[in-house]
């Protein structure tokens, strides 16, 4: 298991556009002209002028953060391997009064993920975690926990452990039960029930109803049958560290998937450039 305090990959940008970069900050940018260390990991690079390039990087200590890296695309650099994208490093960072972003003073790597830059595949699932660990809110007291699960989860992705759709599957539920929309899985919204053979998801409230209390088919009412809502209830409710203890094939991978998109898009938003990009690669595994 992989934690907060442990771990990169290689170079690849211009899916993820350069406009909204780092400046996901600001409230948490309270003091100023003094040097701080973090760690996380290189979620983004934009190249600015000449050799330099902004990094935006998911961090322990404040969430997601824009560092200014001068003279970071020369490869005779000292921080060029560890401002590489996806590369989990530790940062000393100099917070100045003058500007949004912090200046990088040093960098050492903590951990490479070597897998990354060899699977297109894997890249583009990444991408896509990026986009979307930019996209919602998350409460400052999460910011370790929201690390982890970026980290935990390239791990599962990169060492294989985990089909790389169950991995997208499981980073979509755990990143929106963590920033606000954990889902009520407890049992059938109408009778209460906890098991049955099948249930549906109501995606835009986040419920489940069991085959016996839905009426009819309704609109924006998926299949969820007794193995997926298991999976759902792991990926939403259990602590980290047991979260990837379960594994889920065939049609219920296939539900558990679907509804997972579903949701994340309803409620965060339908656009992510990134997403197209997973889809235009991703290789459809088998369902049985
Ligand atoms: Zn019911």
């Amino acid at each position: 298991m992989i934690t907060g305090s442990s771990f990169s990959g290689q170079a690849l940008s211009g899916i993820i556009s350069a406009t909204e970069t780092a400046y996901l900050h600001k409230k948490t940018k309270t003091m100023a002209n003094q040097t701080i260390k973090v760690t996380g990991i290189v979620i983004k690079e934009t190249k600015t002028k000449e050799n330099d390039k902004i990094i935006t990087v998911l961090t322990k200590e404040l969430g997601v953060i824009g560092i200014y890296v001068k003279g970071a695309m020369r490869l005779k650099n000292k921080f060029h391997s560890a401002t590489g994208l996806f590369t989990y490093s530790e940062f000393v960072l100099f917070e100045s009064r003058s500007s949004e972003l912090y200046q990088l003073n040093e960098a050492t790597v903590k951990h490479i993920f070597h897998r990354l830059s060899t699977n297109v595949e894997y890249l583009a699932l990444a991408m896509y975690m990026s986009e979307l660990v930019c996209e919602v809110t998350v409460p400052d007291d999460m910011n370790n926990e929201i690390l982890r699960l970026f980290l935990n989860m390239l791990h599962m992705l990169t060492t294989q452990k985990w089909s790389v759709s169950l991995c997208k599957a499981a980073f979509e539920m755990r990143l929106l039960s963590d920033t606000g929309y954990r889902p009520n899985l407890v049992g059938c919204k109408r009778c209460g029930k906890y098991e049955t053979d099948m249930f549906f998801f109501d995606n835009e409230n986040g419920e489940i109803i069991c085959g016996q209390c839905a009426k009819s088919y309704d609109k924006g009412y998926y299949i969820a049958e007794m193995p997926t809502i298991m999976a759902l209830r792991y990926l939403a409710y259990a602590d980290l560290e047991k979260m990837f203890t379960f594994n889920i094939t065939g049609a219920f991978r296939y539900q558990l998937c679907r509804i997972c998109e579903k949701y994340l898009l309803e409620h965060t938003r339908y656009d992510y450039k990134t997403l197209d990009f997973y889809k235009s690669v991703h290789i459809e595994e088998k369902l049985f």
